[in-house]
């Protein structure tokens, strides 16, 4: 394990407990989120180190949360992924004018959606640290897909949109990687980062056996703000948030799996989440942030 001693966020060194989660979907092992004193930035501390965390990701095509035996659970997140790969296409699309930009993916899995990308004309490329998730990329689909280290080796100024989809939470070398990220973007470019918002009326509700808390695989707990801090200090500006509605869904529904709870209530607990953060602004349970550089957001 290793025991952060500065706030990867402000590199503050005191902390208080924030709480302690269960890891409900490998090791069944307990993990404490600590939150900085200064900045209120929440981390899961102690962590486990670099070589152990793959441990705790489950093998193959990480999906996360994927459980054989919750066939409901399953079923719905295949069928929420593809009606969200159309619509993360879109949604890059409608950033660029030129069909045929450029776009790398960080963490892009089995490639599903760089794959669907790539068929509309993109210039795509991915990195993925699961080796067998890597193949399946590489060799069902055919894309050029690398190890997340060898982001260094990538172009400065290059590419058009670079788009994190649940990915930057569970990423040991925060600030490192924000850093290279931002390198490799291109001077009009736009990054696009989906995180769970911990500050979600779900989140509240569910408290512990919230799905999204998912340690020790998430590593850092975002709200809104502290996601616009990352990026503020390396010189970036998120310039839209927009909801993932569809999110709340699934998450209430895992978390009331993992609470043994009453799974016809996780609609309804959703359904309210949506209609709460429409009189709260920026808190549903996950949200897409636009950033740009900053001398042209
Ligand atoms: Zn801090």
């Amino acid at each position: 394990m290793d025991t952060l001693s500065h706030c990867p966020l402000c590199q503050g060194g005191r902390f208080r407990p924030f709480r302690t989660c269960r890891d409900h979907t490998v090791s069944g092992e307990s993990f404490d989120i600590v939150e900085c004193k200064a900045c209120g930035f929440r981390f899961t501390n102690p962590r486990p180190s670099a070589d152990a965390l793959e441990q705790y990701y489950e093998s193959e095509d990480y999906t996360p949360h994927q459980a054989t035996s919750q066939g409901l659970t399953d079923t719905l997140y295949r069928a929420v992924r593809f009606y969200t790969l159309r619509s993360k296409h879109r949604l890059i699309a409608s950033l660029v004018s030129d069909p045929s930009s450029r776009l790398l993916d960080f963490g892009c899995g089995t490639g599903e959606f760089l794959n669907l990308c790539q068929s509309r004309g993109w210039a795509a490329r991915g990195l993925e640290p699961d080796p067998t998730a890597q193949k399946v990329a590489t060799q069902k689909y055919g894309l050029m897909v690398d190890t997340p280290d060898q982001i260094q080796t990538l172009p400065d100024d290059h590419f058009d949109v670079i788009t994190l989809w649940h990915v930057l939470e569970h990423v040991p070398e925060l600030l490192e990687t924000v850093e290279q990220l931002k390198r490799t973007l291109a001077p009009e470019g736009t990054l696009v980062v989906a995180v769970p918002n911990c500050t979600a009326f779900d989140a509240q509700f569910y408290g512990e056996y919230w799905a999204a808390y998912d340690v020790p695989r998430h590593l850092y707990h975002f709200r809104p703000g502290d996601v616009r801090r990352l990026f503020d200090q390396k010189s970036m500006t998120v310039t839209d948030i927009r909801p993932m509605r569809l999110d709340a869904f699934y998450v209430s529904l895992l978390s009331e799996q993992y609470r043994n709870g009453w799974l016809l209530r996780a609609p309804l607990v959703a359904l309210y989440s949506i209609l709460w953060a429409a009189r709260h602004e920026h808190r549903h349970s996950a949200q897409l942030y636009l950033i740009r550089h900053e001398d042209v957001a």
